[in-house]
């Protein structure tokens, strides 16, 4: 533990939006640690349920793992970008009774083999060892029986179709299938998504305007021997409440924040039981790429070195994200090859599949490193092999003073944004409930 607020990752990337904020109340019934997502939905829930609400936020900002800065003049968010799931994502709910700008996410993906455009029977076949792979993993965890990896359900004999469907999975799950838990499998819901223009983060730093928010406020301790709990929160001293709701990364909780007395065992066995999902976004300024039409995914298949994931034409901008996964990240950290690494990753990648020509004007104005920021510690919690009860474990109070909230929490949107939103609103409600 550090003394005085930490350094973080994307500190030099200024969000586009810093909302106006609130001083704290004198004696607030409820501590929120964290202003991300969870953070700032418990906060309004809270308020709009009448209780007094102090928030504590390690950063000099609020969004936690979602952020939108200005790159070239456009907002780009280094974070959360897609609002997935859109029939059951509060966040989706909420904009459209805002009048927030959302737009559905387009259905239409580039499918690349080797160096050329992939024909319309390679798409088929992709298509389909899509919904065989996604079929199994389903029905091995609809039938129970004990866990094991979400990679040993996939059919055998899927060929490189599966191969790529595997790597995108594992992609999207933080983890390779073989390091995921067949039975949090259901969980992932990506259908039926949008996009908010000007930024998934700036979104958020709307939301929490007017909020009462410390910055640069870490919380380093939460004593709950007595009748309430005492948060240590750096230069910010002391603050004593009711009962607090922590919504901050598990990573982080693992030794971030020391709890007296410590935690039940079950429960910290639940937040240290979680691994560190990886995916960050190498953020491509390439106006010549060979990619038509406004945020389509990219599959570019064959080759020595396929990219894990691909989003084209961000927005309609000359933006790309080209996403890492957790071996990639693990080859450059072990490379120590930082950011400049990534970039010669990014262009040997590319140049395997459109040939160098077309890189003349590529540019590499961003690289999130999220694994490596002490208050994230990784871009979302994976629940391995064998942990599946995890996530619903967290939902209970501890004696009734501290409430968890965030992704981590979420069945059925973990790791995202959304998901995080609806945790911390149902940790609000909970706390509301039991202060009575
Ligand atoms: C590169 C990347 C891409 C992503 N893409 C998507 C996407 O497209 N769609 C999507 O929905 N999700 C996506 N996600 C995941 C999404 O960003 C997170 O799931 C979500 O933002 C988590 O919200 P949270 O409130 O649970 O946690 P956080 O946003 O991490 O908020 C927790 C807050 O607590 C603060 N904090 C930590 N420790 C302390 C402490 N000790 N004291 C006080 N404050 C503390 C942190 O600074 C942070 O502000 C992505 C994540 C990454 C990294």
């Amino acid at each position: 533990m550090t003394a005085g607020p930490a350094p973080h990752a994307h500190r030099h990337l200024a969000p586009t939006l810093r909302p106006a904020l609130a001083p704290l109340p004198a004696d607030p019934d409820v501590v929120v640690v964290g202003a991300g997502s969870a953070g700032i939905a418990a906060a309004r829930r809270l308020l709009a349920r009448g209780l007094r609400v102090a928030v504590l936020e390690a950063r000099d900002r609020v969004g936690g793992r979602t952020l939108t800065t200005a790159l070239r003049g456009h907002p780009v968010d280094l974070g959360a970008h897609w609002l997935h799931a859109g029939p059951i994502n509060p966040l989706v709910q909420l904009g459209l009774a805002r009048g927030e700008p959302l737009r559905r996410a387009a259905q239409e993906s580039h499918l690349w083999v080797g160096r050329r455009r992939g024909r319309p029977a390679e798409e088929a076949a992709f298509a389909r060892a899509w919904s065989v792979a996604d079929r199994a993993m389903s029905d091995g965890a609809r039938l129970g029986g004990p866990d094991r990896p979400a990679a040993t359900a996939l059919p055998p004999g899927l060929g490189p179709w599966g191969r790529r469907v595997a790597l995108v999975h594992g992609l999207v799950s933080g983890r390779p299938l073989g390091e995921v838990s067949l039975h949090d499998f259901p969980s992932m819901e990506y259908g039926d998504n949008h996009f908010v223009a000007g930024g998934y983060g700036a979104y958020l730093a709307r939301l929490a305007a007017g909020l009462p928010v410390a910055l640069a406020a870490p919380v380093r301790a939460i004593d709950w021997s007595g009748p309430g709990v005492t948060l240590e929160a750096g230069a910010h001293g002391r603050l004593r409440a009711r009962a607090a709701i922590v919504t901050a990364p598990v990573m982080v909780l693992r030794d971030a924040v020391a709890f007296s007395p410590p935690l039940p065992d079950p429960v910290r066995g639940a937040i240290d039981g979680f691994s560190a999902g990886i995916y960050e976004h190498v953020v491509l300024h390439w106006p010549s790429a060979p990619f038509r039409g406004r945020d389509r995914l990219a599959s570019l298949t064959e080759g020595r070195l396929q990219p894990p994931g691909l989003l084209t034409r961000v927005d309609g901008t000359p933006f790309h994200y080209f996403e890492l996964d957790a071996p990639l990240a693990a080859r450059l950290d072990a490379a120590r090859a930082g950011a400049d690494g990534a970039r010669r990753l990014v262009r040997a990648s590319l140049a395997e599949h459109v040939g160098r020509g077309l890189l003349g004007d590529l540019a590499v104005p961003a690289v999130t490193e999220w694994r490596h920021d002490p208050w994230s510690r990784g871009s979302w919690a994976v629940v391995p092999p064998g942990h599946a009860g995890a996530r619903d474990l967290l939902k209970a109070s501890v004696g009734d003073r501290i409430w968890f909230a965030g992704e981590a929490l979420s069945r059925l949107q973990w790791g995202t944004a959304g998901g995080a939103y609806e945790e911390g609103e149902r940790a609000a409600d909970a706390v509301a409930q039991a202060l009575g």
